[in-house]
């Protein structure tokens, strides 16, 4: 059996909540992250990017590895990771686009705001009309005799999420299950969820994965699973925070106070708003 090897790419783009309370300017950016897993001749994407720029990059990156893009795997219904279906499939028009049902569903929803959404927000810039994935009704797939596991992992920054385990590798393709260096996006979530989320970590943590790559991450930041934890303890800070104050702005700020240097607050702004609604 071939020997498989694994590259990310990271890049940073202008954050979906753009109305937030001024300070922490040079926070104001979030990054999304695509993961190549590759053995001799094949190679597997998990995710892409929004825009059709970032996904022109993607696409020249993945050539430099000279490789058959076998499959593209979605970690869950975001647009920012699955947008850039339609490009790599125009590329690689052997590469099947899979995601689980639970995924599928989510995306088709979520084509449903593009106009009144993402438009807004990336004018010009989202790839249409959108391609999106079909649904694998398996628990793993293969590349070159390796088997890839799928990981529902439920409801954690919206519903149907899932991440990627690589045995071989030991690495887990972790989309939105997991934060690094940056606000977790909870303001699809209630306590109720983010408590089942922290249970889904428990499990994670349990797998003991050597590489923890997140959909969101300070590119610079390494993939260690101590951000297994880090994520963990930054949604019980959240809960407990939750119950302590009584206003956005004192969620808001009291979470900031606590995690000074992370990127994104406007995920955090939108998160407390969600949470006092
Ligand atoms: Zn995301």
């Amino acid at each position: 059996m071939s020997n498989l090897q694994f590259a990310e790419l990271c890049v940073k783009r202008d954050s979906l909540t753009r109305n937030l309370p001024e300070g922490n300017e040079e926070l104001q950016w979030v990054s999304n992250t695509a993961v190549l897993i590759y053995g001799e001749k094949d190679a597997v994407l998990v995710d892409t990017f929004i825009t059709i720029e970032h996904n022109r990059m993607l696409l020249k990156w993945i050539k430099t590895f000279n490789r058959n893009l076998t499959y593209i795997y979605v970690t869950h219904g975001h647009g920012d990771h699955f947008f850039g279906i339609k490009q790599l499939k125009e590329a690689f028009p052997e590469a099947k686009a899979v995601a689980t049902p639970g995924t599928v569903t989510a995306c088709l929803k979520q084509g449903k705001l593009i106009e009144s959404f993402w438009d807004q927000l990336f004018p010009n810039q989202i790839p249409e009309p959108q391609v999106f994935p079909e649904a694998i009704d398996a628990a793993s797939f293969e590349l070159e005799g390796h088997r890839l596991e799928i990981i529902e992992a439920g409801f954690t920054d919206t519903a149907n999420t899932t991440a990627l385990w690589v045995p071989d590798l030991e690495l887990l393709a972790a989309g939105d299950v997991v934060y690094n260096g940056i606000h977790s996006y909870l303001a699809e979530t209630t306590e109720q969820s983010r408590l089942e989320w922290i249970r889904t970590l428990d499990r994670l943590i349990d797998l003991n994965p050597k590489y923890v790559i997140a959909g969101h991450k300070v590119p610079e930041n390494d993939n260690n699973h101590g951000i297994l934890n880090e994520t963990k303890q930054y949604l019980l800070d959240f809960i407990r925070l939750d119950h302590e104050t009584d206003t956005v702005d004192d969620l808001y700020n009291a979470m900031l106070a606590l995690y000074p240097s992370r990127v994104n607050p406007g995920s955090l702004w939108g998160s407390a708003k969600a949470a006092k609604a």
